[in-house]
């Protein structure tokens, strides 16, 4: 359902029902509990895809062709294909060449890192994104594999180890797209950083290390958690900024959040059990007519009952995800200048 900001900026309003709603689709009894000003990724999103797009046409001017992504998908993940699908379309409407390489569920890591091998080669393809998780039958080192084999000016994740380490050393090429997508949000947005203590929940090297080394960098004093982090709650609630990637659906509930904090959450859950659409959503929600009709939904790690308590906070769908988006086409462009001298390193 389509929303707009209200005016009062704590609420979205359904365009069709003028109803202020929650993010997650809760109704206008339930809005009223609400004290957060929502985050609106998808609108941020919207508004960097549509600055970068000039820097493309210039760059298709300057060089007669446009800045090419190739994305490797191996398997058939419907959650992989939709994400990369997206990933495509937001390239290819910004101007992009965008080519998509399959990769058999059944194939081997060998030819994962054949078809990386010839887009490290393709002189019109100036980004690679290889879409994880890679299946499981490649074996448990095929990730770190297959990531490493990206050229590092080609790395447009940012997870190959010369980028990763240029990232530690504080001079940054291509950063991971979620991390760096949050930390666009927060820029935009006006919430301070510097000075302020940043809780980052979840060391993944895709979400929470690099997560953690940008809000550093902003001069944020920064705390790292993870599965074995004690009293995490308690380490949550002295956050000022609270950003949450660990994959477990609506894990993140109001004692983990001190009143007023920035709260973004990054996971991505597909939820498909009945019990947790009753543990996540309001008994009134319109979302549940949404589970109802396609046995699924998309939900964060975050309980929608600490919009009660944060400051602000980041809607799942709506959030993090389409900044990640746009920030893969803005690296594709990064790396596109880099290679053909435009920009340096
Ligand atoms: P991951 O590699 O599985 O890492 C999960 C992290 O969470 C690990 O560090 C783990 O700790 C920690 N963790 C798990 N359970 C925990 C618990 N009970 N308490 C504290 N920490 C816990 O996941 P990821 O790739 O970082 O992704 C995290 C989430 O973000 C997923 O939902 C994913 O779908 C989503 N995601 C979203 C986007 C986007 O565009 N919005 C992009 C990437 C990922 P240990 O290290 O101790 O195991």
């Amino acid at each position: 359902m389509p929303r707009v900001a209200s005016r009062n900026p704590f609420v979205l309003l359904d365009i069709e029902t003028a109803a202020p709603t929650l993010p997650d689709g809760r109704s206008a009894t339930e809005a009223m509990k609400v004290s957060a000003r929502i985050l609106d990724g998808a609108a941020w999103g919207a508004r960097i895809r549509e600055e970068i797009r000039p820097r493309v046409t210039a760059f298709t001017a300057r060089h007669g062709r446009p800045p090419g992504l190739g994305v490797v998908l191996a398997g058939d993940s419907p959650a992989s294909e939709v994400y990369v699908r997206s990933k495509l379309k937001t390239a290819g409407e910004a101007g992009c060449r965008a080519e998509l390489v399959r990769v058999a569920a059944t194939a081997t890591v060998d030819e994962a890192l054949a078809a990386v091998a010839r887009l490290n080669a393709d002189d019109a393809t100036d980004a690679i994104l290889v879409q994880s998780p890679l299946p499981a039958g490649m074996g448990r080192d095929a990730e770190q594999r297959v990531f490493d084999a990206v050229h590092p000016l080609k790395d447009v994740d940012g997870f190959h180890p010369d980028n990763v380490g240029r990232l530690v050393q504080r001079r940054p090429t291509l950063v991971a797209c979620t991390p760096l997508g949050c930390i666009e949000l927060l820029e935009r947005e006006g919430i301070a950083m510097a000075g302020k203590h940043a809780v980052v929940i979840g060391r993944s090297d895709i979400v929470g290390k690099p997560m953690a080394l940008l809000l550093l960098h902003r001069d944020a004093t920064v705390t790292i958690c993870h599965s074995r982090t004690a009293n995490l709650p308690a380490v949550a609630a002295s956050a000022d900024i609270l950003v949450v990637a660990i994959g477990r659906a609506g894990f993140v509930t109001a004692p983990f959040v001190k009143p007023g904090a920035t709260v973004l959450d990054v996971g991505m859950n597909r939820v498909t059990d009945a019990a947790d659409v009753d543990r996540l959503l309001a008994p009134d929600s319109p979302r549940r007519q949404q589970f109802a009709a396609k046995g699924s939904l998309l939900v964060g790690d975050v309980h929608p009952s600490v919009a009660e308590v944060a400051g602000a906070i980041t809607p799942v769908p709506g959030g993090i995800g389409p900044l990640t988006i746009a920030m893969v086409l803005r690296n594709t462009l990064t790396a596109a200048e880099l290679r053909m001298g435009d920009r340096r390193a």
